[in-house]
């Protein structure tokens, strides 16, 4: 049967092609994001009690109502942003899923979209999907800041979005307010709409707030403003998240996914639903993160890698160049296979593939792990 592909250049994803091989050598891997601990037990508790009690079958399109309650309610603390759990947050199978949905019902055919490189994996196969045109403005090495001009020079008649992505991954790079003014007054007057990407909105260091798109009413009615609780609950592998959008924006990005899943898995949602009265979890989550980012930047001080600034996330951006002049796809693979951590290659981030010789390193893991992976690569 002959088939053409809609995604001809597309092959495994480099998470799963480093853990693959991490998992072969038998090494570290601070490749894929995920923690190598686990979440709170009362968690599991609360999911196996929701499974037990019956609440097995769909969940409500938009998602569980006292989910949607709750995430509504938090917002509102957090970011002085008051979104009707009704109409404007719908629960979805991980953030990877509300991006496609928001993606999809905004950007038609020939439709440009602005993205920042490197760039997260999962917004331009969705852009190509729909017809769009990626347009590829690259945040400034080394400190991975936008330049506003730019952007504002890539903007033509045909821009229908922009994808932010803060804090940044893989770069660390958070948003300030500057960042904000400019976005406010470049998109006056537009019809440009905004998908923000918010997965580690609780992952900020030294004491820096989240700047999310949700506070600023100019940006939220543009705006899908996205996070998972893959990211806050340390259960990357349970796939919720959700999409804060007003009016019609909501609207057409329910229809999307009402038909890519319709729901979203009904226990975990009650249990997420009572776990986040915890609030201490998620207020927590900055220092948690940011003690594992300073004891590997510590480590890696007597090392021959430089850590690059990481304002947040739970990836650690180091440089090599002192080490090494390979590719940084070819030295993520040695350093695999002979010294036994593996790490992602940023260049893939890049549609040029720009590689600046440096690596990037999940630091969501227990702090042993980090260590014994800090022990080898001072050996590099
Ligand atoms: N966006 C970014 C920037 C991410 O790092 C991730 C992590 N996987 C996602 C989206 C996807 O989140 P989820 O696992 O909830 O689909
Ligand atoms: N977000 C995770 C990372 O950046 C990976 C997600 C995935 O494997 N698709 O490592």
């Amino acid at each position: 049967m002959r088939l053409t592909s809609k995604l001809p250049n597309l092959g495994l994803t480099i998470f799963s092609k480093m853990t693959q091989l991490a998992n072969n050598a038998g090494a570290i891997n601070l490749s894929q994001g995920f923690p190598d601990f686990e979440a709170d037990p009362k968690l599991f508790a609360l999911v196996s009690k929701y499974m037990q009690q019956g609440c097995n079958q769909y969940a409500p399109m938009q998602g569980v109502p006292m989910l949607r309650e709750r995430i509504a309610d938090k917002v509102q603390e957090l970011y002085r942003a008051t979104y009707d759990p009704a109409s404007e947050i719908t629960v979805t199978s991980g953030a990877t899923e509300a991006l496609f949905a928001a993606i999809t019902a905004v950007v038609n055919p020939g439709d440009e979209v602005l993205i920042f490189e490197p760039a997260f994996d999962a917004y331009v196969p969705v852009i190509e999907l729909c017809g769009g045109i990626p347009i590829y403005i690259q945040l400034k090495f080394p400190d991975y800041s936008i330049d506003w001009d730019e952007v504002r020079d890539n903007i033509s008649a045909k821009t229908k979005l922009i994808i932010l992505n803060f804090p940044h991954n893989p770069t660390g790079a958070v948003l300030a307010d500057d960042d904000v003014t400019h976005l406010i007054e470049i998109l006056e007057d537009t019809d440009i709409v905004i998908v923000s990407d918010e997965v580690y909105e609780h992952i900020v260091f030294d004491g820096y707030p989240h700047l999310s798109l949700a506070s600023y009413p100019e940006l939220a009615s543009r705006s899908f403003v996205i996070s998972s609780f893959g990211k806050t609950y340390h259960v990357t592998g349970w796939k919720i998240g959700y999409c804060l959008a007003r009016g019609a924006l909501s609207r057409e990005l329910q229809k999307i996914h009402q038909y890519l899943t319709f729901a979203s898995n009904t226990p975990v949602q009650h249990a997420l639903a009572d776990f986040m009265l915890e609030k201490d979890v998620y207020r927590n989550l900055a220092a948690f993160y940011q003690h594992k980012r300073d004891v590997f930047e510590r480590m890696l001080q007597a090392s021959r890698f430089k850590p690059l600034p990481c304002h947040g996330t739970y990836f650690q951006m180091v440089d090599y160049s002192s080490i090494s002049k390979e590719s940084d796809v070819d030295f993520a693979q040695r350093l695999t296979v002979d010294y036994g951590v593996a790490a992602i290659p940023p260049s893939v981030f890049y549609h040029r593939k720009n590689d600046y010789k440096v690596l990037r390193f999940c630091f969501a893991k227990k702090d042993e792990t980090l260590k014994e992976a800090a022990q080898r690569l001072l050996e590099v």
